[in-house]
């Protein structure tokens, strides 16, 4: 089974007098949203015991949650103390990943810094490696680290670089933003073969399994020549890219992915459409 979802709480959520993250639980489905994507993005900031009223709530509603790491995490740093806070970082999350009752979580893998490109590539391969091993003791292997393509050209993450990574250990997943590559790549992403050769990238390197289950992420974005300038909604007739071809590869391919609507404030609304153009697709 696909399954669509929200990362946050829209502005509609909000609109409609609610406050506490809790009651997005009911909220997501009553409009039959599957996951919701809690995002730590901006730091770690839930206790323990809001973590696990939230998941209790998000269970017996029957809505998945994810979780979306600190941006930012950079397995790319020179600076070995900032791995070592990278990892605890991946770690932490999962911890409070579970407790609300998921085991997804997204990371924005690296950005290249001063060096070369592949001196940043070399140095986050060796980085995750040493997180795979962690996670293999801290987690037993229960878990996903979905690995993020990334929007400005500055960060580590096309599709190739991601694909590799993946290789690396049994818990690494991609997580593929097509909004991402979309503005990396000024705006290629528009008929179904564009996406496909995308999955093939994946396909090629990676077990089928992998690809079947993946992440994926999927707003509107405006972007510029350095790649990714700011989230937009499906009002947006610009940008790009469109759904309909990405649900078309998808269903051509039989994959299962989890996809996150990252639209700017509209993402529960954009993923409910998501999910009827996709209903539509079947018939
Ligand atoms: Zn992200």
């Amino acid at each position: 089974m696909i399954k669509f979802g929200v990362a946050g709480n829209s502005r509609s959520f909000y609109d409609e007098g609610n406050e506490s993250t809790a009651s997005a639980a009911v909220w997501c489905k009553e409009r039959g949203i599957d996951v919701f994507e809690y995002s730590f993005g901006k730091g770690i900031n839930l206790s323990d015991k809001t973590a696990e009223f939230i998941g209790k709530a998000f269970a017996e509603a029957g809505v998945e949650m994810t979780v979306h790491a600190p941006y930012y995490i950079n397995f790319s740093n020179p600076d070995p103390e900032m791995i070592g806070k990278s990892i605890l970082y991946v770690l932490n999350s999962l911890k409070k990943a579970t407790i609300l009752g998921g085991n997804r979580v997204v990371v924005h893998p690296a950005t290249q810094g001063k060096v070369s490109r592949e001196i940043a590539l070399e140095v986050a391969q060796n980085n995750l490696k040493i997180l795979a091993s962690e996670l293999e003791q801290v987690t037993g292997g229960d878990c996903k680290v979905c690995l993020e393509t990334m929007g400005k050209l500055s960060q580590i993450g096309d599709e190739r670089e991601i694909a590799d990574f993946c290789t690396l250990s049994p818990y690494f997943i991609p997580c593929i933003d097509f909004g991402h590559l979309n503005a990396r790549s000024q705006g290629l992403l528009r008929k179904k073969d564009d996406f496909l050769h995308v999955f093939d990238v994946f396909l090629e390197k990676l077990p089928f399994e992998k690809v079947k289950y993946t992440h994926i992420h999927f707003s509107k974005i405006m972007y510029g020549s350095k790649g990714e300038i700011k989230h937009l909604t499906f009002e947006d007739t610009e940008y790009g890219p469109e759904f309909e071809p990405l649900g078309e590869a998808i269903f051509q391919l039989g994959l299962e992915p989890y996809i996150i609507c990252e639209s700017d404030g509209t993402q529960a609304e954009d993923t409910v459409a998501m999910k009827k153009t996709y209903k539509n697709l079947l018939k």
